[in-house]
């Protein structure tokens, strides 16, 4: 599971520069579901190969009637669901009463918290550092400007290193970001070939009351659970091991599939911390929406999320039950319209509840985690580039025409394609998505990412 870091303070004090520094370019998953609080941001960044979860919790201000009120509708569960929180003072501002409840609040709970001086730029340590003291925070106050990047680094690297579950990347798992070099080709055939004998994991996920649990206790409620040990935590996805047909898979469970008792469990129940975890575990993500409130905004931001990750993804449409065929009609439309950015995947309509469709869903399953995990030989990629480029010259630059030489695999899950030639820098996109399209079609990829790269002999 990834660590996971919380930063707490009093709005102003620069936790969302902070944030954007922990984060780099990836992309923040804004927290605006339903039930839950809307200025949470979570995101995903990487320090010295050990990757991590941070969570911007908004400000607490101290103005509001009640601290604690405030700062458990806000912020108790980023705080609960983190391995370390990070509180942050602004040392321009000096200390301030706001400062001082928070400190309080996260001493009487116990929390593992460190204290962070933001905005040292400029200033003499000498004039700031006495009065944070009185705070009372166990440890020496890291010195920081993350507006300039200053102290950030080192900060992040040492709080890490203390992680137990912080692990450097293996380098698997590092391929799976940055290509390999093509001496690597070969390793990649021993890759798949152990892919395919380990069992595929697979996670379900989606926002709140889509109907998840529904479908988890359908899965497991038809074949035999082999091992079921629920450790209750508020923050990690549960992996399940089971067996159907006589193949090993193992579920990432973000929903709980103990049965909720009301409504109002919704929001506990649903954590973006256990579904970042989740799409991290898994090799395919199923991704759950609602016929009947039909797509949201909220659902394509989860889904962009898990295309970013790099995962395969089958999209189910629940509830399909009960509909007039009308009403089935303008759905399925809108789904084909909306979610024509991800046209590999399968997209199935399903019933949860009765579980109709289930099994075709999980042979969407195996089809995606077949092609994220497949393996071509240099010799038969570039094979069908010639193909390709004999079916369609690229376009001539300056006089010259682009040449595409020949072509290897890169990585796998997701799997990459690394083409090389000349001038490929210049390649109209309009040639791009065409190879793109003929490559996936004749290799059979479905319901994975397939990632390509251009190189230039020249
Ligand atoms: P938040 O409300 O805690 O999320 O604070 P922001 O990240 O929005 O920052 C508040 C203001 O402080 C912005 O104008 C930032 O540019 C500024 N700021 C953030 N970090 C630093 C820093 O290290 N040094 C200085 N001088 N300003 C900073
Ligand atoms: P989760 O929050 O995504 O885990 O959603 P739940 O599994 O708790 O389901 C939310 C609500 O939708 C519950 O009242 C379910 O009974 C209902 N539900 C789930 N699947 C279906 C389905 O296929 N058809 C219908 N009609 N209702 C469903």
């Amino acid at each position: 599971m990834l660590p996971v870091i919380a930063l707490v303070g009093r709005p102003n004090v620069g936790k969302s520069t902070l944030f954007n520094r922990l984060t780099r370019s990836r992309d923040a998953l804004v927290a605006d579901f339903p039930g839950l609080t809307r200025d949470r941001q979570y995101g995903q960044g990487k320090v010295g190969g050990r990757p991590y979860i941070v969570i911007d919790t908004g400000g607490i201000s101290g103005d509001e009637e009640g601290i604690d009120a405030e700062m458990a509708r806000q912020s108790l569960q980023a705080i609960e669901e983190a391995d370390l929180v990070l509180f942050i003072v602004d040392a321009r501002a000096g200390l301030t009463a706001a400062d001082e409840m928070i400190a309080k609040y996260l001493r009487e709970n116990d929390k593992k918290a460190y204290l962070v001086v933001n905005k040292t730029d400029g200033l003499d340590a000498d004039a700031w550092s006495a009065e944070f003291y009185a705070l009372g925070m166990s440890n020496e106050p890291y010195k920081i400007a993350a507006v300039h990047n200053r102290g950030v680094t080192a900060m992040i690297t040492e709080l890490l290193e203390k992680l137990p579950n912080s692990e450097p990347e293996t380098p698997e798992q590092e391929a799976a970001e940055q290509p390999l070099e093509e001496e690597n080709d070969s390793g990649l055939a021993e890759e798949a070939l152990k892919h395919s004998e380990r069992e595929l994991r697979f996670g379900i996920i989606g926002r709140p009351n889509v109907g998840k649990s529904t479908l988890v206790n359908r899965i497991l409620g038809e074949e035999r659970v082999i091992v079921f040990d629920h450790p209750g935590t508020t923050r990690d996805a549960i992996t399940i091991p089971f067996e159907r047909n006589g193949k090993k898979y193992t579920l990432v469970d973000t929903a709980g599939i103990r049965r909720r008792r009301n409504v109002t469990e919704t929001a506990e129940k649903f954590s973006i911390v256990k579904t970042l975890q989740a799409i991290k575990e898994c090799n395919v993500a199923v991704m759950v929406m609602d016929a009947r409130t039909g797509l949201v905004d909220q659902d394509l931001h989860l889904l962009s999320f898990v295309l970013e990750s790099g995962r395969s993804v089958v999209l189910a449409v629940n509830k399909w039950d009960k509909l007039d065929q009308e009403i089935k009609d303008k759905i399925k439309q809108d789904v084909t319209r909306r979610l024509g950015f991800v046209d590999y995947a399968d997209i199935h309509y399903i019933s949860a509840l009765h579980g109709t469709g289930v099994g075709e869903l999980f042979r969407s399953v195996e089809k995606a985690y077949k092609s994220a995990t497949s393996h071509w030989s240099t010799n038969r990629l570039t094979n069908l580039l010639q193909d390709v480029v004999s079916e369609h010259q690229p376009p001539m630059i300056n006089g010259r025409r682009i040449k595409l030489r020949y072509a290897h695999q890169g990585g796998l899950n997701p799997p990459i394609i690394v083409v090389h030639g000349n001038q490929t820098d210049a390649l109209p996109n309009s040639y791009k998505r065409y190879l793109m399209n003929t490559f996936r079609k004749v290799l059979k990829v479905t319901g994975t990412p397939l990632k390509f790269e251009f190189r230039s002999g020249e």
